[in-house]
């Protein structure tokens, strides 16, 4: 492991000589503040930066890299794999203050916004010009637009219309030496060089720190319906997705909730649940009117056909949002009903959902533990949710995660479909990856980096 610089009395000044005092803070409290994220895991930090221009980013790699200590950037702190933890200690940098709207391009459908922007705000500064930001991860009222390009975030729109990705047309990034570099396009196409927009997409901090990113836009869908799809079992209601889809259906969300998912929930529905393993499907379809009812008369005949035994349409924003609503519980109640939780989100071929679902009762056997599951049944993104009540099973239901990854890529999936890989999950990289693609990715990472201070101990395992 490299050994880091603390954060000396002569490091602070430097820093407050060149950021300002009001920009640091280093009392207990802030540090604390700053030392977790949504995954649960806690490291401190020795002092934390407040940037609100791209020069102060700037000076403070510069000033890591002649005194050798590390620098965690960090957006809205929503990640569910610790990737803006300081697990070395040392600077994070919180990013919230570059929060601009630069520009919205209605001509050209394009904006221009920097880091800190409330995702959600992104999307309503779009709305508010009349077009459409369609990624939407489920914690947007928490998570930056920087956060999201860095963990290419996905959310329930994904199936129709991808990540964070497919929207970033270019970014500027101060890259770990302090130099500033643009990369990408403004236009809608651009093929020069080597695209490394596309790798710093998804880098999770640890290649630049991105300070503007120009995003595209559509045209907003004229309306949106929703429904809920109501199946005896899961084979039955990934059987719908696959008709939906095959028959050349894309709806604007498909997401599916298993038979232990809905114990937690079943209260909240309008109707009682049948059998002993139900599992339910929220169905939405965007576009123009007429289109959507065609489209949704079509849907529901070929979910009854595969065995919907309950079809609940939600037309008006209110309706939709009911449902949305019975979604999001789904998380609160597992929250509440664990003590402890370790949030997975494998990716399976939508062929292998089912058979993935109906495996899980042999783990939480084997492991003493219990696994919920939801997610995007549209792109197979299954969020396994592995808990336990008994705190002293830590370790075995750690090896019970460690197996249903195995599952996952025996399936011909991925280990992580949005949340990445940060701290939580870098122990199980080599899982996935062969020996050869990680050390050529050190290698991406040590040109980018020379003297590794850029977020350290992140998805790479520790040698
Ligand atoms: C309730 C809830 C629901 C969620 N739902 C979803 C979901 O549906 N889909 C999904 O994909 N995720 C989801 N997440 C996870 C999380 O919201 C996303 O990973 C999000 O993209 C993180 O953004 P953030 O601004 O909070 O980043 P942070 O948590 O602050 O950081 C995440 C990573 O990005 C890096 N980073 C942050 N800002 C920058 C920057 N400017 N430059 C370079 N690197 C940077 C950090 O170093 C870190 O590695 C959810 C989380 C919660 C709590």
């Amino acid at each position: 492991m490299i050994q880091y610089s603390s954060i000396t009395d002569e490091i602070k000044t430097a820093i407050q000589d060149r950021i300002g005092s009001g920009a640091v803070s280093s009392s207990p409290e802030k540090l604390a503040e700053y030392a977790g994220d949504a995954s649960e895991l806690y490291f401190m930090p020795e002092l934390v930066v407040h940037a609100e221009k791209v020069g102060d980013i700037q000076a403070l790699m510069e000033l890591a890299n002649r005194y050798r200590f590390p620098v965690t950037p960090r957006g809205g702190g929503s990640g569910l794999a610790g990737g803006c933890l300081p697990l070395q200690g040392g600077v994070v940098l919180s990013t919230m203050g570059l929060n601009h709207v630069e520009f919205v391009d209605t001509k050209n459908f394009i904006m221009k916004v920097e880091p800190g922007v409330i995702s959600l705000h992104v999307r309503n500064a779009a709305d508010a010009a009349g077009l459409y930001y369609p990624p939407d991860p489920a914690g947007m009222d928490q998570s930056t637009i920087g956060g999201n390009a860095a963990t290419d975030a996905g959310g329930p729109a994904c199936v129709k219309y991808g990540t964070t990705r497919d929207y970033i047309l270019g970014l500027e990034a101060v890259l770990p030496t302090g130099q500033l570099i643009t990369t990408g396009v403004q236009t809608r196409k651009g093929v020069v060089g080597y695209d490394l927009t596309n790798l710093l997409v998804g880098s999770e901090g640890t290649l630049g720190i991105i300070t503007s990113l120009t995003l595209k836009l559509l045209a907003r869908p004229a309306a949106t319906t929703g429904m809920m799809c109501v199946f005896n079992d899961m084979v039955s209601a990934m059987n719908g997705v696959a008709a939906i889809m095959g028959q050349g259906y894309l709806p604007s969300a498909m997401e599916f909730l298993d038979h232990k998912c809905l114990s937690l929930i079943g209260e909240l529905l309008p109707f009682s649940l049948p059998g002993d393993k139900p599992s339910i499907l929220i169905i939405e379809v965007d576009g123009p009117q007429r289109q959507i009812d065609e489209e949704i008369d079509a849907i529901c005949s070929l979910a009854t056909a595969e065995g919907a035994i309950e079809l609940i349409k939600a037309v008006t924003a209110e309706e939709r949002e009911e449902i949305w609503a019975v979604r999001r519980q789904v998380s609160l109640r597992i929250h509440e009903y664990a003590n402890l939780y370790i949030p997975e989100d494998i990716v399976v071929p939508l062929t292998a959902i089912a058979e993935l679902v109906d495996a899980l009762p042999f783990y939480e056997k084997k492991y003493g533990i219990e696994v919920f599951a939801f997610g995007h049944a549209g792109d197979g993104n299954i969020h396994l949710n592995i808990t336990t009540q008994d705190l002293d099973r830590k370790e075995l239901a750690r090896e019970g995660t460690e197996a249903l990854l195995d599952l996952a890529l025996r399936l011909q999936g991925t280990i992580s479909g949005e949340h990445g890989i940060g701290i939580a999950k870098s122990q199980y990289l080599p899982m996935e990856l062969s020996k050869n693609s990680i050390e050529l990715q050190r290698d991406i990472k040590k040109l980018f980096d020379p003297n590794l201070i850029l977020n350290p101990g992140k998805i790479f395992p520790e040698r």
